[in-house]
């Protein structure tokens, strides 16, 4: 998967050279490439934002350098394009499962009080939010979302984390795990997990998870118990 980001501040983007995304990075499941929003300025200042029209308070970033930016993408066109916003629909698994079968993304990272809208009418595809509240700019947004993404494309999270039994597959929230001590300052583990027997122990999870989604999640739990009645 190619993935752009388009920024005012690249260097942000430092986490998504670690761990799991570096492993993907550097086996050619996913490029990144960072495009410094700024490098696209016509302004002999480089500058980027400009007041609002009509009045009001903030800075809105430009339609100019944005533009040259995205033109800038070979294959653009084709590319599926994220504004990442807090008006946008609220970012979840499922839409990380859908975004996970695009080929070429491209994120764009607003700042101040966000961008020209022209920019979004003749780019963008899609606006997402990682949750109701603001923050300074989409880039720690593009982070979430890319980090989400990527760990659902084939053969990164490799035989050792399946993405498959998580928090919010299925709607559940995820059962509880231990690993080694089996006891630890006169903490033990549930016995059932001890007892050899896949089928105990596959009902004990589930049995888990449904307790603990029943308990913290009435929301997801409700769509839990829609699902399980249509497959009824
Ligand atoms: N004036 C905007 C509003 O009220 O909707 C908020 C702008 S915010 C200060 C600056 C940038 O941060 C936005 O353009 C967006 O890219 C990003 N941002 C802030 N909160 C976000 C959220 N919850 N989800 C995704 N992006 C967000």
């Amino acid at each position: 998967m190619k993935i752009d980001i388009l920024t005012l501040f690249p260097n942000s983007f430092k986490p998504l050279t670690e761990s799991i995304l570096e492993r993907a990075s550097e086996s050619g499941k996913i490029e990144i490439n960072l495009i410094n929003i700024r490098d696209y300025s016509k302004d002999k200042h480089k500058k980027c934002d400009d007041y609002t029209f009509g009045g009001g308070p903030g800075m809105v970033m430009m339609v100019q350098p944005i533009f040259d930016a995205m033109n800038s993408i070979d294959g653009v066109d084709r590319a599926h394009k994220i504004y990442l916003s807090p008006k946008g629909k609220v970012f979840n698994q499922k839409i990380a499962r859908k975004l996970a079968t695009y080929n070429h993304l491209v994120f764009l990272c607003g700042h101040y009080e966000g961008v020209d809208q022209r920019v979004i009418d003749n780019f963008i595809d899609e606006e997402i939010s990682i949750g109701d509240y603001v923050l300074t700019g989409g880039e720690l947004p593009a982070m979430v979302v890319i980090d989400s993404v990527v760990r659902l494309l084939d053969g990164v999270l490799g035989g050792i984390e399946s993405a498959d039994i998580e928090s919010f597959e299925n709607n559940l929230l995820e059962y509880p795990q231990y690993t080694k001590p089996r006891e630890f300052n006169g903490m033990t583990v549930p016995e059932v997990l001890f007892s050899g027997d896949h089928k105990k122990v596959d009902l004990w999870r589930k049995q888990e998870a449904e307790k603990l989604t029943r308990e913290r999640r009435p929301d997801l739990w409700e769509k839990y118990i829609s699902d399980k009645k249509l497959e009824n």
